[in-house]
């Protein structure tokens, strides 16, 4: 049974499928399988081949679209499955709007992959609504943005952004990873598109990779699906099992994440410890309006710059309790180095143009006791004083 008429923090518990109709199981089982028997030339019972369906995989994507408020959900085996399926939808000689600071994977896909195959891009300042309009030619058929983006957490207005796109009859697509459905909807606010590392928060243990497209309207979906299954970038189910074990404590991990990043945000403004901070729940933030009209929270990641007095190399490597890893949205701490980790795919003079500079640290927030977490950011800056 699936149903909609709840409030999301029911939703993310009961959504999709809502458990097993065969069994009363109260979980979806764990359909590991590849194929299905058929009772006869062309009769089967709804499934045919794991790749094209599979029931655990199809409970995630039917419970990611209630979620999002869409009609149609899909689930990949990562991000960038989804991203790569989404990005199939052109043809050689289209373009595409994007935001300037975006995922590093994302920026590689379109400058490594998809511009061999001329589908080329156009960076952006998303935030700027008149750069956006002028940006846009017969050529661009979509804009692409991110918002919160990766990793200075700048903000994009969607509504005017999707409304800008539609006028001109392009496709507005949003990578809604750091907010999730839990603080941001982009289709109720008029995108066409969302995409998701399910990686991060709505996995939200560091435990499995995917990716997750919603849309609502009909054709795009059916071309989606049809994408879905020519590529084949499939999430397993076992996976697919995980992500709405995930998904069940989104809500509350969500309110704990944002609690204690706007404690960190606060604390870290007037430490003296650090020249930035950039976190878009922050009022002197430039985003802070378009942000508080658009999402229910302003989300768990900071990025900061220390003081010149303090040597971030040797931070890093004084965190006791904040671990220094790639990735985002898990129930532990992670920092990260953006220059040489998750923005290094970025040539240096476009990051350097953008504002990505070396010295920037971007700062996932766990759901720990945040006494421990601004202890532990306060030892590792006071013993990273420059020689
Ligand atoms: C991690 C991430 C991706 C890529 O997702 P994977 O699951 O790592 O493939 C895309 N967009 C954003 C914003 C991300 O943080």
């Amino acid at each position: 049974m699936s149903r909609t008429d709840i409030k999301l923090n029911s939703l993310l518990i009961h959504g999709g499928i809502d458990g097993d109709e065969v069994t009363g199981a109260v979980n979806v089982p764990v359909y590991q399988t590849s194929t299905y028997k058929q009772d006869g030339l062309g009769k089967n019972r709804g499934w045919e081949y794991s790749r094209t369906g599979n029931p655990t995989r199809a409970a995630l994507e039917k419970l990611i679209a209630d979620l999002e408020k869409g009609q149609y959900g899909l689930a990949f085996a990562s991000g960038l499955a989804a991203i790569n399926t989404v990005l199939s939808l052109f043809k050689s000689g289209d373009k595409l709007v994007v935001s300037d600071n975006i995922y590093g994977g994302t920026f590689r896909i379109l400058d490594n992959v998809f511009k061999n195959f001329n589908i080329t891009y156009k960076i952006v300042n998303t935030s700027d609504l008149e750069a956006v309009e002028n940006a846009i030619d017969d050529d661009v058929k979509a804009i692409y943005i991110e918002t919160p983006a990766n990793p200075l957490l700048t903000i994009t207005d969607i509504e005017a952004v999707s409304k800008i796109a539609k006028k001109h009859g392009k496709l507005t697509i949003v990578d809604n990873t750091f907010l999730t459905p839990y603080l941001q909807r982009p289709l109720t606010l008029g995108a066409d598109i969302v995409i998701h590392s399910g990686t991060k928060y709505l996995g939200g243990h560091s435990d499995t990779i995917s990716g997750f497209v919603v849309v609502n309207d009909k054709t795009l979906a059916d071309r989606l699906y049809y994408l879905q299954n020519a590529i084949g970038g499939v999430l397993a189910p076992w996976d697919s099992f995980l992500i709405i074990r995930g998904i069940k404590t989104l809500g509350v991990r969500m309110d704990r994440h944002v609690a204690n990043a706007e404690k960190i945000a606060r604390w870290l403004v007037q430490s003296g410890f650090v020249s930035k901070v950039y976190y878009p729940g922050l009022e002197s933030d430039p985003g802070y309006e378009v942000q508080k009209k658009q999402a229910d929270g302003a989300g768990a990641m900071i990025s900061f710059v220390l003081n010149d007095k303090y040597d971030y190399k040797i931070f890093f490597e004084n965190l006791n309790l904040i671990t220094l890893a790639e990735s985002l949205g898990g129930v532990e701490s992670l920092v990260c180095h953006p220059a040489t980790m998750t923005h290094a795919a970025i040539p240096a003079d476009i990051r350097k143009e953008v504002g990505i500079v070396d010295e920037l640290i971007r700062f996932s927030v766990g759901i720990e006791d945040v006494d421990d977490l601004i202890a532990d950011l306060k030892q590792a800056i006071e013993n990273s004083v420059k020689a």
